[in-house]
């Protein structure tokens, strides 16, 4: 489990995902497939609230070792957006 504690802690990941600009896929609430167009390669990425702190999963390599990986932060990103959006 990657804890999404603070934008700085997955600031290096947000910059990749902004220079592979993968795509994300919403499966359902919480859970992304986050497709690399380059190389094809989709992960899945799931993410949930837990006593009020965020934590999300990534089934790729990083992630399996509980680093922030791009894929989690596009996926963050996107929920981030959708929660700015239920608060207006
Ligand atoms: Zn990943």
């Amino acid at each position: 489990m990657i804890q999404l504690t603070t934008a700085t802690a997955i600031e290096k990941a947000i910059n990749k995902a902004r220079t592979v600009k993968p795509r994300v896929r919403v499966n359902c609430f919480g859970s992304y497939s986050v497709t690399n167009k380059t190389t094809g390669a989709t992960y899945t990425v799931t993410c949930e609230k837990r006593n009020g702190v965020r934590l999300a999963h990534c089934d790729c390599k990083a992630g399996m070792r509980g680093q922030a990986c791009y894929h989690v932060a596009a996926a963050a990103h996107i929920q981030l957006a959708a929660d700015k959006q239920a608060a207006h």
